[in-house]
C-alpha cells in the first residue's frame, strides 16, 4: 500500500481559526494514524489577497497545536522540508506551465481568445434565459497550432479544459459516499488565467499530484470544486486521490461560522491560554467521535483512534463552553511543572507575582480545578497572598465585630502556633481540632479563617492557603482583625 500523504492548503488571507484549524487537526491525525506524512502547502496564488505575516501566523499557530508537519514551507530562518517543494504555489509557476504544455499538446485544454465583454454579455443572456451560464465553447474549434502563435505574439489569452459536456462525474467521498454530478452543467473551465497564474482547481490538481496527496481532506465547502478537479485528472490520466470533505462548522446561530459568531482566530485562543491539547481535542471531536464515547482525549488517543468513516455528513455546531471545559480538563491533567511553566508569564507582572517566589507549585495544585486557561491564573491566585482590594479589607474589618468569629479565629492561631510541620495535612487536622474546642465546625469554623487570610469568602482549601502563606503571615492574619476590634476604630 502506498504511504499515506494528507495535505494542509491553506490560503495566507488571514489567520487561523476554528473552522480552518480543524481541518489541520483531521489531516494531520489521519496521517499520524497511517504512520504517513502530513504536507503543509500555502495556497498563496491570489497575490491581491494574501495578507502580509499571515503565512508566518499560520505556521504559528499550526506549531502551537502541535501538528507538526513532514513537509512544508520554511518558517523563519529555517530551510524548506521536504522533496516536493516548493510548498508555495507562488513558487510552482514552471510545473503549471509544463502541465498547461501537457494538456494543450493532448487536446484537452485549449487557448480561449474570447474577451471580457463577449464572455459577461454571454452570461448575462443565460441569465436572461432562466439559465446557469455556462461558456459556449467558441474557442474550442479554434486550430490549436493558429492559436498557439496568436499567444506567442502576445495576443491576451486563457486556456480552458475540454470537458466532455455530459455524462456523470461521481466524486466518492469517504464521508459522503457517491455524490454525483452532471457533466452537462460543468463547462470548459479556466485552467490559466490572462495573467498566466492558474486557477484554484487547477494548481490544486497539479500540486496534489505532484506531492503525491492520497488523502484530501477539506471543508464540505470545496465539495462542489471537486467534479472540476476530477475532470483535471481525468485529463492528466492520472488517480486522483481519495476525497474526504468534512462537515461545515456553524455557529451558535446555525449559520456558516463567521468571524462575527465565534469564528475566534487561533492566535487570541493561544494569548488566552486554553491548553493547546484542549483544542486539538475540541476540534477533532467536530463531526467525529472516539469509539469508546470519552470525550476528553489525549492527542496520541487521537491519532490511534481516527478515521474517516467515523465521521459524520452533518453539520456540527461550534461550541465554545465545550472547549473550555475540555481546556479545564486538560488543565487538570497536566504535571504541575508543565502547569507552572504554562502560567508563569500569565502571573509575572500581575498582583500574583509574588507568589512564583514563593512555593508556587503548592499555589497551584490549590486553585487549578478553578482553571479553563492559563491567563485565569492570577485572578484566582492573587487571594492567596492575602485580602485584596478594599471589599476583601472591609469583610477582614467586619470580623472584628463578630465575637463567635473571633472565638475561632483565637483557637484556630492557638493551635497553629504549636505546629511543628507547617505542611498541608498537619494544618488541616490543626483546623478541626480548633473547631472542635470551640464548638464549630463547616461554614462556622471556615469561614472567619478564610476571610481573615484571604478576605474572600471562597477558594482554595485552607490548610493549601495556609501553606503558601508561611506560618508568620498567617498567624499575624489570625491575630490582625481582633486587634482592630479591640481598638474600637
Ligand atoms: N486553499 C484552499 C482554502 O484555503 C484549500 C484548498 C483545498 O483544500 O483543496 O480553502
Amino acid at each position: 500500500m502506498t504511504a499515506v500523504r494528507t495535505r494542509f492548503a491553506p490560503s495566507p488571507t488571514g489567520s487561523l481559526h476554528v473552522g480552518n484549524a480543524r481541518i489541520a487537526v483531521l489531516n494531520w491525525a489521519v496521517a499520524r494514524h497511517h504512520g504517513g506524512a502530513f504536507v503543509v502547502r500555502i495556497e498563496d496564488t491570489d497575490a491581491e489577497r494574501n495578507v502580509a505575516g499571515a503565512e508566518r501566523a499560520l505556521l504559528r499557530d499550526l506549531d502551537w497545536l502541535g501538528l507538526d508537519r513532514d513537509e512544508g514551507p520554511a518558517a523563519d530562518d529555517e530551510p524548506e522540508a521536504g522533496p516536493h517543494g516548493p510548498y508555495r504555489q507562488s513558487g510552482r509557476m514552471a510545473l503549471y506551465r509544463s502541465r498547461t504544455d501537457e494538456l494543450l499538446a493532448s487536446g484537452h485544454a485549449y487557448r480561449c481568445f474570447c474577451s471580457q465583454e463577449a464572455l459577461e454579455a454571454e452570461r448575462a443572456r443565460a441569465i436572461d434565459r432562466g439559465r446557469a451560464p455556462r461558456y459556449a465553447g467558441t474557442c474550442r474549434t479554434l486550430d490549436a497550432e493558429r492559436a498557439a502563435d496568436r499567444a506567442g505574439a502576445g495576443e491576451p489569452h486563457i486556456v480552458r479544459l475540454a470537458t466532455p459536456g455530459r455524462g456523470e462525474v461521481v466524486v466518492e467521498d469517504l464521508i459522503r459516499g457517491s455524490v454525483v454530478f452532471d457533466a452537462a452543467e460543468i463547462g470548459d473551465f479556466v485552467l490559466v488565467r490572462t495573467d498566466g497564474l492558474p486557477t484554484y482547481n487547477f494548481a490544486v490538481v497539479v500540486d496534489d499530484l505532484d506531492m503525491a496527496i492520497t488523502h484530501v481532506i477539506r471543508g464540505a465547502g470545496h465539495l462542489s470544486n471537486t467534479p472540476h478537479q476530477l475532470l483535471i485528472y481525468a485529463a492528466l490520466r492520472a488517480q486522483p486521490p481519495v476525497f474526504a470533505h468534512a462537515p461545515t462548522v456553524l455557529g451558535p446561530d446555525r449559520r456558516k461560522l463567521s468571524k462575527r459568531e465565534g469564528a475566534r482566530p487561533l492566535a487570541a485562543l493561544r494569548e488566552e491560554g486554553l491548553h493547546p491539547d484542549a483544542v486539538v481535542n475540541y476540534l477533532s471531536l467536530l463531526g467525529w467521535s472516539s469509539p469508546s464515547g470519552d470525550e476528553v482525549l489525549e492527542r496520541e488517543r487521537i491519532v490511534r483512534e481516527v478515521t474517516l468513516d467515523r465521521l459524520n455528513a452533518g453539520d456540527v455546531v461550534f461550541d465554545e463552553d465545550k472547549m473550555r471545559w475540555l481546556s479545564g480538563q486538560h488543565i487538570q491533567r497536566m504535571p504541575l511543572d508543565a502547569l507552572a511553566a504554562a502560567v508563569r508569564p500569565y502571573v509575572a507582572g500581575s498582583a500574583a507575582e509574588p507568589l512564583l517566589d514563593g512555593p508556587f507549585e503548592t499555589a497551584l495544585s490549590a486553585i487549578r480545578s478553578h482553571l479553563t486557561a492559563f491567563s485565569e491564573a492570577p485572578a484566582h491566585l492573587a487571594p492567596l497572598l492575602g485580602p485584596q482590594g478594599s471589599e476583601a479589607q472591609a469583610r477582614v474589618a467586619a470580623l472584628a465585630h463578630d465575637e463567635a468569629a473571633l472565638r475561632v479565629l483565637d483557637a484556630v492561631r492557638a493551635r497553629l502556633t504549636g505546629l511543628e510541620a507547617w505542611r498541608s495535612g498537619e494544618i488541616q487536622a490543626a483546623l478541626k481540632a480548633a473547631g472542635k474546642d470551640v464548638g464549630a465546625a463547616g461554614p462556622a469554623l471556615y469561614l472567619p479563617v478564610r476571610v481573615a487570610l484571604t478576605g474572600e469568602e471562597h477558594g482554595p482549601p485552607l490548610a493549601d492557603v495556609a501553606v503558601v502563606q508561611g506560618r508568620e503571615t498567617v498567624l499575624e492574619r489570625l491575630k490582625g482583625p481582633v486587634r482592630t476590634g479591640a481598638s474600637g476604630c
